[in-house]
């Protein structure tokens, strides 16, 4: 039986977004850092597989514009597509703790700067945070609303290998424990299935330790191949297949369904905003065929959010313990 928020068998983050600013929000995607630690090759990192050129932005013809100039544009075309009234400023290509604090305060500052900015959305990776970059999350919380997003992907140290994250799961949960602890920022975290050696019982293991993490939110990724990636390379060569709708359908379903009730649920599947960056599944170039394909899905099978939670409260050490019980198998690149 559906659950039934919004009619959706998801609780989705537009209900949080309601419920805090009284309305729809939208978000204007915004590129104001060029710049990670992968792409510098800091410590040995290399690039993450499935990153392309633009930092994973939504909008890469935003390439060289200010952020005034990027705020602007993109209110002017969502006010007027959606007559949408109220947005959140996302700063989300590449990371955007890697820059100097006072660049970042007055980024902020700018996004805040216009009236129908209700707060800030900040996308970075779990090993770039510093006590002075959390002090500044908390004192724009305090003024107005900021949402740190934190790419994740991954708890299982093969598949972030794989993905070539450069940081592990332990680093994740560390770094969660660290911004709850220093902050009152909305934490979400971004989880990528579809990866080589993907097991269910990994996939039962992360609704598990998310429904246990002090975060307020997910989003969903399927991995896909974009051009001038890395992974495009290791896709040509044979050594990796992207997951097939119904398959990636049968992951989303046994993690809803394990997820707690109380985690909001931004995206199911990701979505090549770029459609001719896309390189394989074709199936992940249509956005909203592709979810309303994982909500039929779930609706067919009479699946919904949190319909074999069964609420628990491990301590740190079950976790890293379960952790480590997963063997770690070679990933194929
Ligand atoms: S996904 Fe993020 S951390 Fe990885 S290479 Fe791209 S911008 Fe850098």
């Amino acid at each position: 039986m559906e659950k039934g928020w919004e009619g959706l068998p998801y609780r989705p983050i537009s209900e949080f977004y309601k419920n805090r600013f009284g309305g729809k929000v939208y978000k204007i995607p915004v590129s104001v850092v060029d710049d990670c630690p992968n792409r510098r090759g800091l410590k040995g990192m290399q690039t993450c597989v499935f990153c392309d050129v633009w930092g994973s932005a939504a909008n890469s013809e935003t390439v060289g514009m200010g952020l005034r100039q990027q705020i602007e544009k993109y209110h002017g075309l969502i006010a007027k597509k959606y007559n949408a009234k109220k947005f959140l400023i996302y700063f989300q290509a590449y990371t955007n703790s890697f820059e100097k604090i006072e660049t970042l305060r007055t980024n902020f500052e700018v996004a805040l700067s216009y009236d129908f900015t209700q707060g800030l959305v900040v996308g970075t990776r779990p090993d770039c945070l510093s006590p002075s970059v959390m002090r500044l999350w908390q004192e724009f919380h305090e003024r107005s609303f900021v949402a740190v997003e934190l790419g994740v992907q991954s708890f299982f140290d093969d598949q972030l290998e794989f993905m070539r994250r450069g940081h592990t799961g332990k680093q994740s949960l560390d770094a969660i424990q660290k911004i709850a602890t220093a902050t009152t920022v909305d934490l979400g975290i971004h989880l990528m299935f579809g990866q080589p050696n993907e097991t269910d019982a990994q996939i039962l293991e992360t609704a598990r330790i998310v429904n246990d993490l002090p975060i307020s939110n997910v989003k969903l990724h399927n991995l896909h191949v974009l051009k001038e990636t890395p992974l495009e390379k290791i896709y040509h060569d044979g050594q990796f297949q992207p997951i097939e709708r119904q398959a990636y359908a049968d992951r989303v379903q046994m993690f809803i369904e394990n997820l707690s009730p109380r985690i909001y649920v931004q995206r199911l599947a990701a979505f090549a905003s770029r459609w001719e960056e896309l390189v394989a599944p074709k199936w992940t170039s249509d956005k909203m065929g592709t979810h309303q394909f994982m909500i039929d899905d779930l609706r067919r099978k009479g699946s919904y959010q949190g319909k074999c939670f069964s609420a628990s409260t491990p301590s740190d050490v079950e976790i890293a313990a379960r952790l480590k019980s997963f063997s770690v198998i070679s990933p194929s690149s």
